[in-house]
């Protein structure tokens, strides 16, 4: 996990194998790892991150970090004079064990005031010591539109689509836009054996109704990849005598069409009006994130394409359900994003792993899309 003493000694280690291809390698404040290909103006940049979750996998992050060393390792060796060149970076703290998305948000230039001093881990731990213990030194790292031609990220798919398919390589179109809500209710608390049913007002009845709507609805409103989870549900005192007083649920859906995620975030809204009006239950809801959908750039995505078909494969277009550094990276230069097969689509878990044949083929389709990308 980041700014543990084994992500510490990672990034270390990696700057060791960047150097030994010839990079200028480094890390800066925050521990962003990133190598430099010397004596170019213009580069791709090729990575994704050294973090992971307690846990985890191997493969999460780590892949698109070395593949990034494996593409300048081959490509430097080959044409050690290119014009352009391949720089290689493994971002802080994607998985957000203090802050989501640290390194490239700080790559970006896109971290809020104020955000640093904020970032706590689960454990309470205040992001400001994690760095003090780590001891990274150094200005941040920061995108450069004149030098960067485009950043390619690949990821193992972490979901079961590709090993389903018996597709080898997924190139990445969209992230999806995420609105997460909390939806709270109001009633009054009873003993559940002596107070008649028509005088109750019981505050979980009216979420556990919303909660079924919401299944039925979205099945039918939401379009082919939208997806959604209750993931909290909580009942006030919580016993089994009493009728609930309160009751509050976490709602979270996905989908990469913003239009489409407006209409299901208002149909939210109506449907809960209309419960608190059957009911005479009052119900709160309260909008807690919205994150936008983002696209890669098509160019790019085509460069993978071809490289894909180049090694004799049609590859999947998908969206990713999950965000990845790539997402940040849109805001500061093209992107394009690729998935190799997760096993059983397992990820963020210790089982998490891909066929070894899988990963030297996406290896391959990713260093000749570099070499394409280095061509146009
Ligand atoms: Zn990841």
């Amino acid at each position: 996990v980041a700014f543990s003493p084994q992500d510490v000694e990672a990034r270390r280690w990696l700057c060791e194998r960047l150097s030994e291809v010839g990079l200028e390698a480094g890390t800066d404040c925050y521990g962003n790892v990133l190598g430099t290909w010397p004596g170019v103006q213009r580069a791709a940049l090729i990575g994704s991150h050294t973090d992971t979750v307690p846990r985890g996998g191997w493969l999460d992050g780590a892949l698109g970090v070395i593949y990034g060393l494996e593409a300048a390792r081959v490509i430097r060796e080959d044409r050690p004079d290119r014009s352009i060149g391949v720089d290689v970076i493994s971002f802080q703290d994607e998985e957000g064990t203090y802050l989501p998305c640290l390194g490239s948000k700080s790559f970006c230039g896109l971290l809020q005031s104020g955000e640093i001093e904020a970032a706590r881990s689960v454990s309470g731990e205040p992001l400001s010591d994690a760095l003090g213990r780590a001891g990274f030194k150094g200005e941040p790292f920061r995108a450069r539109p004149d030098r960067h031609i485009a950043f390619l990220e690949a990821h193992i798919e972490q979901g079961p689509r590709l090993i389903s398919s018996g597709t080898r390589v997924g190139v990445v179109t969209s992230f999806v836009g995420i609105r997460r809500m909390t939806v709270s209710a109001r009633g009054r608390a009873d003993h559940a054996g002596t107070t008649p049913m028509t005088m109750r007002r019981d505050a979980a009845a009216p979420l556990f109704r919303f909660a079924a709507w919401v299944s039925e609805h979205f099945a039918a409103a939401g379009g082919p990849d939208t997806v959604w989870n209750i993931g909290k549900f909580a009942v006030e005192p919580g016993a089994a005598n009493v009728v609930p007083s309160g009751a509050q649920l976490t709602l979270e859906f996905r989908d990469s069409d913003p239009d489409l995620l407006d209409r299901l975030e208002a149909a939210v809204y109506e449907h809960l009006q209309q419960l608190a009006r059957e009911t005479d239950i009052s119900i709160e809801a309260q909008a807690t994130a919205r994150i936008p959908p983002a696209r890669t750039t098509e160019t790019v995505s085509d460069v993978i394409a071809v490289a894909a078909r180049d090694n004799g494969c049609e590859p999947l277009l998908m969206q990713s359900g999950a965000g990845h550094d790539c997402m940040i990276l849109g805001k500061s230069m093209p992107t394009g994003m690729m998935f190799i097969p997760s096993i059983g689509g397992r990820s963020h878990d210790i089982d998490e792993d891909t066929d070894e044949r899988d990963i030297v083929f996406g290896c391959q389709v990713m260093v000749n899309a570099v070499e394409r990308l280095l061509m146009t």
